[in-house]
């Protein structure tokens, strides 16, 4: 009999899963999940694993409770092992206790893996301790919306309203009027503070904080919504003192990155710090080539060359994974000279084992030729590892100074299989800032998957290009750059989004 875990997704940061949540919903068979305030984890699932969405949103309910247990039994009844993911924590608030008693009665076995329940989260994320001894000696958590089947409520107002407590509500914005009338009709103070949380731990979390008195008409004016906490005691007078998320200096930007999925993870690790809501769209797929044979003879007479040029990180992995193929490593490099074009690509090569002879100070083709003259590269041999179809400048500028050189293909580029709806929808809803482009072949796929006049219809798109190549791609589309560093790197990309925003 196989085992059930109910298992914490944490309030919606993807950073705030614990370690052991990540190692179920890697390892499960069966992912049955809720409505999450983040639903990226999904990606981890194994390729064959069942994912079931039963989740509620709201008071619809896409299956019932009852529904929901008989799945999980028969789940496991298989003898599979199911993940049972649940918003923040899975016994506050989130019915995980009456899951667990159907899996007791059903003699399978369980496991529970707490999350970090958006009650203490999202106050954290607004600058709200939930406990602080200047204010408070308790906390409570408090459903707002109690189960509509029971006859009598099991709130003591009396309790909440002549308690110092901080008190939590989840579930409350809709009944909050009700809420803070009771409390003061029961001894809380009309100016005690309010705050309410919307979104908390995610990019587009928003905070406002009120008083009993005039919290209901706030929030109304405001339009909070659902999901929000609301924190009531004297610890929410803190919030200005200690908010620090919504101080990101790109919180609730939306922020497209169209580089292939293998090459965005550092952009779009560095703008979710940032506090950017990252769209990742990858447009470009990378492939190896498919000339085996090509590859592995000029691999086998490494040491006919002078001179081993790397374009790009791409061209290091490509080569290195071909070498490695063929049960050879880094010592064929042993005696060659090794240019890498940029920072990043140099990173590739340390990571190998290889310290590159020469970086060029500005990362465009032009450069590199200028630098490479510079330390005698006049008739030698040079061989380029790189995509099958990139620029020429720099082949065709070695050929002219005297060189011997060999473009050899170890990968190509194809434009991904990805859908530009999504994008378009959100540009449409005014949802994105900026469009991050890395390369010319970014740009031209890009058009590919968007229309150009998507982009033009919405003017708070703002494209960034991270050099001039890539921004002379850009016009030929009909686009200026609004932002472009002068240092064509990531970080320099990052840096110049920052001066805009
Ligand atoms: N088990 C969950 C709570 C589920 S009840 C937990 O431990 O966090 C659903 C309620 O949780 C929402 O109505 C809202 O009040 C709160 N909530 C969940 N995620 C939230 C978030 N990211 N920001 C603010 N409130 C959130």
């Amino acid at each position: 009999m196989s085992t059930v875990y109910l298992v914490g997704a944490g309030p919606g940061d993807p950073g705030m899963l614990t370690l052991k949540a990540k190692e179920v919903i890697e390892t499960c068979d069966v992912m049955i999940y809720d409505y999450l305030a983040n639903a990226d984890f999904l990606h981890w699932c194994k390729e064959d694993c069942e994912v079931l969405y039963v989740g509620k949103k709201g008071g619809d309910h896409t299956l019932p409770q009852d529904k929901i247990n008989e799945l999980i039994i028969e789940k496991a009844r298989t003898g599979k092992s199911v993940c049972r993911l649940k918003g923040g924590d899975p016994y506050v608030f989130g019915r995980g206790g009456e899951e667990a008693e159907e899996l007791v009665e059903a003699g399978i076995d369980f496991e529970v893996v707490p999350g970090i329940t958006a009650g203490v989260a999202a106050p954290a994320y607004a600058g709200i301790p939930v406990t602080h001894r200047d204010h408070t000696t308790s906390v409570c958590f408090i459903t707002g919306h109690e189960d509509p089947t029971k006859e009598k409520s099991g709130h003591d107002w009396s309790v909440y309203g002549q308690s110092n407590s901080t008190l939590v509500f989840y579930m409350g914005v809709k009944n909050l009027p009700m809420i803070a009338e009771n409390l003061m009709k029961h001894g809380r103070a009309a100016d005690t503070p309010v705050a309410l949380v919307r979104w908390g731990t995610r990019c587009n979390q928003t905070s406002m904080v009120s008083t009993l008195e005039n919290v209901a008409e706030d929030a109304k004016a405001r339009g909070f919504k659902a999901p929000s906490i609301i924190v009531v005691g004297g610890v929410c007078s803190l919030h200005d003192k200690l908010g620090w998320f919504e101080k990101k200096p790109l919180l609730g930007k939306g922020v497209v990155v169209t580089r292939a999925r293998e090459q965005a993870s550092g952009l779009v690790k560095i703008m979710r710090d940032l506090g950017a809501c990252v769209y990742e769209f990858p447009t470009i797929a990378i492939e190896p080539v498919d000339n085996d044979a090509e590859i592995e003879e000029h691999l086998l007479q490494l040491g006919r060359w002078d001179w081993l040029v790397f374009t790009s990180v791409n061209g290091v992995k490509h080569f290195w994974n071909r070498l490695e193929e063929i049960g050879l490593d880094s010592r064929m490099l042993g005696g060659i000279e090794v240019a890498a074009i940029g920072p990043a690509t140099a990173d590739a090569l340390r990571e190998r084992g290889i310290i590159a002879d020469f970086v060029p100070e500005k990362y465009v083709a032009e450069h590199v030729v200028d630098g490479l003259l510079k330390l005698g590269v006049q008739g030698k041999n040079v061989l380029i590892p790189r995509a099958r179809v990139a620029r020429e400048v720099l082949p065709e500028e070695l050929a002219k100074a005297g060189c011997n050189v060999k473009v050899l293909p170890v990968y190509e580029t194809r434009l991904a299989e990805e859908s530009g709806e999504t994008i378009e929808e959100a540009m449409a809803l005014g949802k994105i800032n900026y469009v991050t482009f890395t390369s010319s072949s970014t740009v031209e796929n890009f058009f590919e998957l968007v229309r150009p006049e998507t982009v033009k219809g919405c003017p708070e798109v703002k494209i960034a290009s991270i050099g001039p190549i890539t921004a002379s791609t850009l016009s030929g589309f009909g686009f200026e750059a609004d932002v472009q560093p002068q240092d064509y790197t990531i970080p320099g990309l990052v840096g110049a989004i920052l001066d805009d925003a």
